[in-house]
């Protein structure tokens, strides 16, 4: 690499925004932050600003700002856009980006659960880049190295089991919002903590893998893997299989969607002997996380079922933390939203955010009727 690439961190106040500065900081020679925005953190924006004065800023909160992000990002005066927005508000950024042509290295999960077959299309037909940075997608596809679809067997996502792993079925139903927030591996924030307890996390990344990967749910299988060092594994056609592992950090997978696939020396440590032994995988049953049959239910629902099961578990979690409804709601609530909306269309960004609104509202309503 000669010239220096130029980065846009969208979420840049989050915690994978601000671990890809902070990665960034230690090759200047490589790297120039020519933009940056956060939601509403304006003093933690400010702060970035300052220590990156020649990237342009916008608190997407405000909506002259964030309307002005659009056309800076459909422009392209930039090589790589690092998208770690939370929610299904990053959607359109992910579309500018696409539309542009550039690589999209890709956090913010909603944006393919959303609209995954939409944005991968998209990418075809302008000549950009989809780069995970999930660490079970950055793991897929860094055995995926030059493989196509067909030499895939069977992806295996793990899973770390979240809070509630120990717990049977039954004293599920009494866990307590702290309870569930109390995550044993990853520090992360309170939506995506619940959803690793639920497994929803999981539901969510196979859709991502089945649209990042071309591979149909049903060869995506989930691994209980308590440790999260395996970052997930690919099975290929002769049955050998390829897994990335590490520690639980998510420098690894943004360093690699920044510098992938080049081998970029960098100061994180990898092996050692205390993280990596006894390594234990157990298949994920279907009796202690029910949500893993909803994977395959919202693809069959057709384009905007990923919306549909994203808005619901978003009101769920939503109103499990405010003690509205017990634990073991979230996964039924998300079912019977999805089977109570029909197939609806999402070939563009306007027919997803519809879908989304539906859901919402006749999840929240849900809510509000007990019992489910
Ligand atoms: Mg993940």
């Amino acid at each position: 690499m000669s010239a220096r690439r130029r980065l846009v961190v969208l979420g840049a106040t989050g915690t994978v925004g601000r671990q890809t500065l902070e990665l960034i900081r230690d090759f200047p020679d490589l790297w120039e932050v020519v933009g940056i925005s956060a939601h509403s953190n304006q003093a933690a924006l400010k702060e970035l600003a300052q220590a990156h004065p020649e990237a342009q800023s916008w608190l997407t909160s405000q909506d002259v700002q964030r309307e002005a992000l659009l056309p800076f990002l459909q422009e392209g005066n930039y090589d790589v856009c690092l998208h770690a927005m939370v929610g299904a508000a990053g959607l359109p950024f992910s579309e500018a980006v696409l539309r542009a042509g550039k690589t999209l290295a890709l956090a913010n999960k909603e944006s393919l659960v959303l609209g995954g077959a939409w944005l991968c299309q998209l990418a075809r037909e302008h000549h950009a880049e989809i780069l995970p940075v999930d660490s079970e997608h950055s793991a897929i596809h860094q055995c995926l190295h030059a493989r196509t679809p067909a030499d895939i067997r069977t992806l295996y996502l793990t899973a770390s089991g979240g809070a509630l792993r120990d717990l049977s079925p039954d004293e599920q139903k009494k866990a307590t919002p702290t309870q569930v927030l109390n995550h044993p591996n990853w520090d992360m924030g309170p939506r995506i903590t619940v959803d690793s307890a639920t497994m929803m996390n999981k539901v969510f990344e196979i859709i991502e893998a089945h649209h990042l990967f071309e591979t149909p749910a049903s060869q995506i299988q989930v691994l209980v893997h308590r440790q999260s060092i395996i970052h997930s594994m690919v099975e290929f056609q002769d049955g050998s299989i390829l897994a990335q592992m590490g520690p639980p950090d998510m420098k690894f997978p943004i360093h690699y969607a920044l510098f992938g696939p080049h081998r970029q020396p960098s100061p994180l440590q990898g092996f050692s002997p205390e993280l990596f032994q006894n390594l234990t995988l157990e298949p994920a049953r279907l009796s202690q996380y029910p949500a893993l049959a909803l994977a395959q239910q919202a693809l069959d629902a057709g384009p905007a079922g990923g919306a549909v099961l994203n808005a619901a578990d978003e009101i769920a979690v939503e109103a499990f933390l405010a003690g509205q409804i017990p634990f073991h709601h979230i996964v039924s609530l998300c079912e019977t939203t999805l089977q109570a909306i029909p197939s609806l269309p999402g070939e563009n960004l306007a027919l997803i955010l519809a879908a989304d609104a539906w859901a919402r509202d006749f999840a929240q309503q849900a809510c509000a009727t007990p019992p489910l």
